[in-house]
């Protein structure tokens, strides 16, 4: 095998970080399989080509497994006849299991599919959520999924569809989990798997689940659906713990470090080194919670808050989700049917009444969120603010008075 020669690649690993092109490069220079050798040596080739041309050459078709419309994003070389080893070099994502839990056997045998029959380039995990198998020949790509599929693996969303959902590791390992994220992430993906494999909406809609307002997943800046648990009875506080941190810390630390850094000054120390909690005004923001989390828990009265339309730039610029549903108890059978029937009415309506290429934060923009929670028949509630902590409580005491004084004013200019 000639090996290309890759100048301008290389400068790729003299920085601090570790580089891409050390990982394509060990794939080329030690794989035992020569078919890996061939490919990723043909790949280094096309992207230094690349970077001396200043062009891309991976263009897209189509293609896709039987009984699926999505989830392979199709990769051409236009100049193939250079680096023929590497002129088919399709993506297939694939959906990881709910908090991203895996065994090493399960991991293992991932890893040695994907090197039967693709490139051994490998992802755990793309931006989308998905695991990313990089660089499989049309053919292969059948190959490869029948060989995962057997062993439960699914693709995941790609284009115009329910996209691949996630969510955060959760109760198995997280104290400040509020709800089950891993349950709701497999209800909603078993209930839209139709939506994500046979792309029929307008653009892309994605949900993700975090077990806390620490928001592990970014579901608030990346979910069209955000499910995000909180709390709405009081924290729970351990005097004694709290107690022994200041002995440790000391009094100062904990007033420059957890008091006077709460953004609404929902804390404050007692004379005896109590804390106290103004738990009305607590946003959730979790820094408290982080900080002390063995003095500080979330409250028990457990649930989650549902937020739509986070998304990154498109059309109107980065978005946040707004809040739908400020709380939601999420314990019994019904309470689950309830959240998928909800993802169910804002799904229709979004396929109903988006633009072509338009994410529902978009859409919601467009048509005003009145009308979106109108026709979803979701009451208005002070909780749906846009921007965090502007008041959205007006006081009208004496507004007769100032109305009529305004009147007047406009009567008499007149
Ligand atoms: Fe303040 Fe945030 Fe702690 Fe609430 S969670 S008390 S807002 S620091």
């Amino acid at each position: 095998m000639n090996k290309h020669q890759t100048p301008m690649l290389d400068q790729l690993e003299s920085g601090e970080w570790p580089s891409f092109i050390t990982g394509i490069k060990r794939l080329r220079d030690h794989h035992a399989d020569p078919r890996i050798r061939e490919t990723t040596n043909d790949l280094l080739g096309q992207l230094e080509h690349s970077y001396e041309t200043i062009k891309g050459y991976w263009k897209g078709g189509t293609v896709s497994v039987f009984g699926y419309g999505g989830g392979i994003i199709p990769r051409f070389s236009e100049v193939g006849e250079l680096f023929p080893r590497s002129k088919e070099f399709h993506t297939l994502r694939v959906q990881p299991p709910a908090g991203n839990y895996y065994t090493t056997d399960c991991l293992r045998q991932l890893a040695e599919s994907w090197e039967k029959w693709g490139s051994g380039l490998v992802t755990f995990h793309g931006q989308t959520g998905n695991i990313m198998f990089i660089g499989a020949t049309t053919e292969n790509t059948q190959q490869f999924f029948d060989e995962i599929n057997d062993y439960g693996f699914d693709l995941g969303g790609a284009g115009p569809c329910v996209r691949t959902a996630q969510s955060c590791v959760g109760s198995a390992r997280c104290e400040q989990s509020c709800t089950n994220e891993h349950d709701i992430h497999r209800r909603l993906v078993n209930n839209f798997l139709d939506e994500m494999h046979r792309p029929a909406l307008p653009y892309k809609f994605k949900f993700k689940v975090s077990g806390c307002p620490n928001d592990c997943m970014n579901a608030i800046e990346r979910a069209d659906f955000a499910v995000i648990g909180t709390w709405r009875d009081e924290m729970q506080v351990d005097q004694q713990a709290v107690a022994e941190y200041v002995a440790v810390k000391g009094r100062n630390y904990l007033v420059d470090n957890v008091i006077s850094r709460c953004p609404t000054h929902a804390l404050s120390l007692n004379e005896d080194d109590s804390l106290k909690v103004d738990n009305r005004n607590c946003v959730r923001c979790m820094h408290c919670l982080n900080v002390m989390p063995k003095a500080l828990s979330p409250g028990s009265d457990r649930g989650v808050s549902i937020l739509i339309g986070g998304k990154r730039t498109l059309k109107i610029g980065d978005r946040f989700g707004t809040v739908i549903v400020p709380f939601m108890k999420l314990e019994r059978e019904e309470d689950y049917e309830r959240l998928v029937e909800l993802a169910e009415e804002v799904i229709d309506f979004f396929a109903e009444n988006a633009l072509e290429h338009e994410r529902i934060g978009e859409m919601i923009e467009r048509i005003g969120l009145v009308n979106f929670l109108d026709a979803l028949n979701i009451d208005m509630d002070p909780n749906m603010i846009v921007h965090p902590r502007e008041n959205s409580y007006v006081r009208t005491d004496n507004w007769e008075q100032e109305a009529a004084k305004w009147i007047e004013r406009k009567n008499s200019a007149a």
